[in-house]
This record gives C-alpha cells, structure tokens and sequence, in this order.
C-alpha cells in the first residue's frame, strides 16, 4: 500500500473502527512517518476518550434559571415553550450545534483568507458567508 493510501485509513484504524486493517498495519510497521502519523491520531482520539470522564449533568433546572435570565418579552416566550417541549428543545439544540459548527468553519475560513490576503475586505467576508452557507447546505 502507498503511504497516502494508508494515511487515508488512518482515522478509522486509530478509532478502532477499522479491524482488520491488515495491510494497512503491515505497511505501519515498514514506514516509521506513516506509524509516527497513526500515534498521533491515537493520541488524540485518547486524549478525547477522557474528556468523557468529565463532562457533569447539567442541574434540572437549568432551563428555568436561562429562561430566567432573558429579557422578558417574545423570546422569553418562546424559550419557555422550547423548555416545556422536550422534542423542540432535541430540535433547537440540533441547531445550535449547526450554527456553532457554521460560524467555526467560517471563523477558519475567514483567517485563512485573511491571512492570505493581508487584509479583510467587504469582498471577503462576503466570500466567508457564501462559503458558511454552501458548508451548511451540505
Ligand atoms: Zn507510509
């Protein structure tokens, strides 16, 4: 197997989702940059594993303590129901997720582009929401 055959592999194998990797595990034992690449991997996805030991329940009433930190008004209305309805808040919670991972993908992008061009313009940054919209619509 080449090396970019492998390194394509790599994160599954590092996952332990790829079993058996045979060849793949031949050719990590013959390439020392390839193996050095796998280690990484499993570094991470090690360090990532116990971040689960971690993570706390949130209180129960979290909810409430937000909602009650809002300016009163509509959205204190609406957050109120999203609480009271536990298939709305699984939905709104999906979506904060997406939102997240759309303005992060656009803050990469943006400093990348950025940084290559020496300094933001107008152009760009409509360039980075074009290129946000385009990664969520995927
Ligand atoms: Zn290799």
């Amino acid at each position: 197997m080449r090396c970019e055959d492998v390194r394509a592999l790599l994160p599954e194998m590092a996952g332990g989702r790829l079993h058996p990797a045979g060849r793949a595990e031949a050719h990590l034992a013959g390439c020392a940059a390839c193996a050095l690449e796998y280690a990484r991997f499993r570094s991470v996805i090690e360090g990532l594993g116990s971040l689960a030991d971690h993570i706390e329940e949130p209180s129960a009433d979290l909810p409430e303590r937000i909602i009650a930190g809002l300016p009163s008004g509509r959205l204190r209305v609406v957050a109120s129901r999203v609480a009271a309805n536990d298939q709305a808040r699984v939905a709104l919670l999906s979506l904060g997720g997406a939102a997240i991972g759309a303005v992060a993908v656009g803050l990469l992008w943006w400093r990348r582009t950025r940084r290559a061009l020496g300094e933001a313009t107008a152009s760009v940054q409509a360039t980075v929401g074009t290129a946000v919209r385009s990664e969520t619509a995927v």
